[in-house]
């Protein structure tokens, strides 16, 4: 336990430098980005091409720092009852263009609503992280999954929860699978096993924040060769009282 909570502590100074740093970064890159503009109107010719470059270049490092910011969860950010069938169906047509001609998408939500305490845009970008990442795990195409539904926990011996009920996300694929050791390290900030310019390892330690604040738990079972699938439990909203925006302390399942 002594060792989940600096893990936890660590993890968190590490997601405010993170944070200030974006900050900051965010702020100079729209001047950067601001000047790149102005100067558009005036350039021409071989320098147009290069000037073109400075802002596609700024521009990654824009959403980049906006996925640090999104981690460090310097957003403020409303909660609200939300229909987690409602996010799968809304995220139909980006999904299916995310993904590409290759894989097949199935999205089954499930019958009656599943409600939950959360922010709508933050359940949206846990379902999108869960997608690319199988996307990337399918480069020969396959089939993706995804699933809600309402689970009941009776015991924490399965799942590290208090009993009752929960609401269930599931995102499975056909892909490369994982081993032993990716699998251990999946939620810290920074991992990936991805090149530089497609991976930022901050997705699923993101996905991980956001559902250890909404008090919920994240699982993954993967065999090589076969493929993934990710489990997210979040509390039922008809059951509980929305949590705050910081939950109880996280653990990191890195130290399992
Ligand atoms: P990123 O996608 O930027 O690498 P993530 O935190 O989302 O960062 O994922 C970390 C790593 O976990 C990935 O680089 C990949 O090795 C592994 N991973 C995540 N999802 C899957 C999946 N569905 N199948 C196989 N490996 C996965």
């Amino acid at each position: 336990a002594m060792e989940r909570s600096v893990r936890a502590a660590r993890l968190e100074s590490l997601g405010q430098l993170a944070g200030g740093v974006a900050h900051d970064f965010n702020n100079l890159l729209a001047i950067i980005l601001n000047y790149a503009d102005f100067l558009a109107d005036a350039v021409t010719g071989e320098a147009a091409g290069d000037l073109s470059r400075i802002r596609d270049a700024a521009d990654r490092a824009r959403s980049l720092t906006g996925q640090l910011l999104l981690f460090a969860k310097r957003e403020p950010t409303e909660v609200e009852v939300v229909d987690l069938n409602q996010v799968v169906t809304g995220s139909g047509e980006l999904l299916t263009r995310t993904i590409g001609a290759d894989i097949r998408l199935v999205c089954r939500p499930c019958t009656f609503p599943v409600p939950v305490h959360a922010n709508r845009g933050r359940l949206d970008q846990i379902l999108l992280n869960l997608v690319i990442n199988a996307r990337d795990a399918m480069p020969d195409g396959g089939v993706v999954v995804v699933e809600t539904d309402v689970t009941e926990i009776r015991d924490a011996a399965d799942v590290p929860l208090p009993p009752g009920r929960y609401a269930r996300l599931t995102v499975s694929d056909t892909g490369t699978g994982m081993t032993a050791e990716v699998r251990d390290r999946l939620f810290e900030p920074f991992f990936t096993t991805k090149p530089s310019d497609r991976g930022t390892g901050l997705g699923l330690s993101t996905v991980y924040g956001i559902v250890g604040d909404a008090g919920g738990h994240i699982g993954v079972d993967s065999t090589l060769g076969i493929g993934t699938t990710f489990r997210i439990l979040l509390p039922h909203a008809a059951d509980r009282e929305p949590s705050g925006e910081r939950g109880p302390e996280r653990v990191c399942p890195a130290g399992d």
